[in-house]
């Protein structure tokens, strides 16, 4: 991965940066290539040592030890395995999303993979394919009508703090249609609760009344060979082949406004000091919740951070089990592994194992089969918890809480706690991570005051446009996705491009 050495202070006018980018995830990078293909000087300060933010993909190969707990980030090689565990699909890839245009720019491969069963596991274990079909179908209709309903124009809206699962669970929901006995209608009920993955909190804490009001980008998911890191890495050669400089492990403690000089000067707990024209801030909102207070000088107003404040962040973690062969049939895409009541089998002899397993059994699971294809694991099962859950999952160390997983997917799927271990174990804790803090926005809470205008404001420049902000809790279409952090970037590039042409029009002495 290309990167510059530091080169700035207090530069001299004509030297001056005309743009700090406070963070190197996808909308730092995509507000710096725009901004270095309009010829601005940009330096990125990102303070983790690695680029790529909430996009991280894990490398192994065979003869990764099963203790060895390193973060690997280096590109695989073509005997390795990868899995990503931030952001893994490019959703509507063939629907216009801006990642296309990455891919096909770098080259890079992407599978679309075909659809493969899925199949719902109960109590008793998986359920027959029938009921699987008609629980999953129930879902997805019903999670169309709770569309319908919080967007019926010809309805008085529903109040912010109905909750989707005020809707999903009522008497007449689609959830139950045709759903004969109570054991089936648990069934539906649970398996409704995966809905915390995508959205990152428990149905009950999601507004029905912003439920699906966003125009994302949908259709077609596609994953990049290699991971996300691929076209992150890619990204970075660009951008730095324009001129940006990145300077990592970097963490940003002062954005101050220099009144004098117009300036934004920026001070880093590394002691470095950085001054630019304009600055970019896409520290992610959980962060900001932290920091936003003391960060900025003058303070952000009052209202802003009220803001940052109410703004929900949901949890989504994911834990990778890889082994010698599957021991699942392979013909099953999914598993959606619903909660059950048995307690943990004698063979669990750990305490945190015993915990892990009540964790684990408290909560609705998706379970992929990675089958080599785009995936970059075989024989592999990509485990993803979500809400509280997954928040209370980054308590636990990695070996326990994949060796408890693999004891909880064995008895549930095929009866029996098996001993034949996972040879490689890796998962995420997204909250944990100082600089992440969650997982993304989630959509609109059921907290009184809560509106989509929120991502909106925290999209709204300070400092008379010298401070900006990007980032996927910038986005009211797009937020907590990769494009909607990429699109952020390429927003607040094209407004910062404007303001410099205005206020510092680029001369002969200050062109690259
Ligand atoms: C588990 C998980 C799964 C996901 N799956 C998908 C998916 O399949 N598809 C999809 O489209 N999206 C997915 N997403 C969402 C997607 O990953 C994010 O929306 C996107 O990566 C956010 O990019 P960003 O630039 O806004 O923030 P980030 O990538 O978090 O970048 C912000 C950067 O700021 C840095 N930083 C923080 N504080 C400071 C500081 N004080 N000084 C300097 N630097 C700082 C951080 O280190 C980080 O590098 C997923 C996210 C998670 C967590």
């Amino acid at each position: 991965m290309a990167k510059a050495a530091a080169t700035t202070s207090t530069a001299a006018a004509s030297n001056i940066l005309d743009v700090l980018i406070i963070g190197a995830g996808w909308s730092g990078l995509s507000a710096a290539l725009k901004l270095s293909q309009a010829g601005r000087k940009v330096a990125i300060l990102e303070a983790r040592e690695r680029i790529g933010g909430r996009a991280f993909t894990h490398t192994w190969s065979d003869k990764t030890d099963v203790n060895d707990n390193a973060r690997t980030t280096s590109s695989p090689n073509a005997s390795d395995y990868w899995c990503d565990f931030g952001s893994s699909w490019m959703h509507g890839y063939l629907e216009g999303s801006p990642l296309k245009q990455l891919t096909d720019k770098y080259n890079i491969p992407v599978t679309i993979p075909s659809p493969r069963e899925t199949v719902v596991v109960g109590e008793q274990g998986p359920l027959p394919q029938l009921l699987s079909q008609k629980l999953t179908g129930n879902l997805g209709k019903a999670q169309e009508a709770a569309k319908a309903a919080a967007h019926d124009q010809s309805a008085t809206p529903p109040d912010v703090s109905t909750s989707l699962g005020d809707f999903l669970y009522s008497d007449n929901s689609p959830l139950f249609a045709g759903l004969e006995s109570e054991s089936e209608k648990t069934a539906a009920r649970e398996l409704a609760r995966m809905l915390h993955i995508p959205l990152g909190i428990e149905l009950e804490k999601a507004s029905l009344k912003f439920f699906g009001f966003e125009n994302a980008f949908a259709g077609t998911d596609a994953a990049p060979k290699g991971g996300f890191t691929a076209i992150i890495n890619k990204l970075v050669d660009e951008v730095t082949s324009l001129g940006t400089s990145i300077h990592t492990s970097q963490e940003v403690q002062s954005v101050l406004d220099e009144d004098q000089s117009s300036n934004v000067k920026i001070t880093t707990k590394q002691g470095q000091e950085y001054v630019a024209r304009t600055a970019l801030v896409t520290i992610p909102i959980a962060v900001l919740k932290k920091t936003a207070g003391g960060l900025f000088e003058p303070a952000l107003p009052e209202r802003r951070l009220e803001t940052i404040k109410r703004v929900s962040v949901g949890n989504l973690n994911k834990v990778l089990l890889h082994y010698d062969q599957p021991w699942w049939n392979g013909n099953t895409g999914t598993f959606l592994v619903l909660p059950s009541s048995a307690s943990a089998p004698a063979s669990i002899k750990k305490d945190a194992e015993k915990k892990l397993w009540e964790l684990y059994s408290s909560t609705t699971l998706i379970v992929s089969s990675l089958s080599g294809d785009g995936a970059g694991a075989s024989n592999s099962l990509l485990v993803m918890v979500g809400g509280e859950s997954a928040k209370q999952l980054e308590a636990f160390e990695r070996l326990d809480a994949g060796n408890a997983l693999h004891a909880y997917l064995t008895t549930r799927i095929v009866g029996e706690a098996s001993d034949k271990l996972p040879k490689h174990v890796f998962y995420s804790r997204w909250a944990k991570q100082a600089f992440t803090g969650g997982a993304t926005t989630s959509p609109v809470s059921t907290a009184p005051g809560n509106s989509p205008l929120d991502f909106e404001a925290l999209s709204r420049p300070l400092w008379s446009g010298r401070l900006g902000f990007a980032g996927e809790h910038t986005e009211i279409n797009h937020r907590g996705s990769a494009a909607g952090a990429f699109v952020s970037g390429e927003r607040e590039a094209n407004r910062l491009v404007a303001y410099l042409d205005k206020f510092h029009p680029r001369t002969a002495a200050n062109k690259l």
